[in-house]
């Protein structure tokens, strides 16, 4: 293995690279840097900074599916998830929790 290779974002023994860009993973598919394989994307989830992404896709989805719909949401909610108020940013990071945990992913 050379310095800067990619062997998975976790379980590195679980990974075997064939250099920075891929590795192959033991659950018999592919990880890339920005595409983790599913052993891999099973730990990032229950972290806490993949609650703020997944946080931010589903702020980003409610708002795009509300002007879809017609539904009206709270103007001051309708920013980008860096500019919302706090308030809302913690009722979505419970929500998002909630998912997780039903999900069996937290
Ligand atoms: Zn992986």
């Amino acid at each position: 293995m050379a310095e800067g290779d990619w062997e998975g974002k976790y379980n590195p023994s679980d990974h075997r690279t064939v250099g920075p860009h891929r590795a192959w993973s033991n659950s018999g598919e592919w990880c890339y840097p920005d595409m983790l394989c599913s052993g891999c994307r099973d730990e990032w989830v229950g972290t806490d900074g993949a609650i703020e992404v997944l946080c931010e896709v589903m702020h980003d989805a409610y708002e795009a599916a509300a002007v879809k719909t017609g539904w009206e949401t709270q103007e001051r909610s309708r920013a980008a998830w860096a500019d919302v108020p706090e308030a809302n940013k913690e009722t979505m990071r419970a929500a998002v929790v909630a998912l997780l945990e039903r999900l069996g992913l937290r």
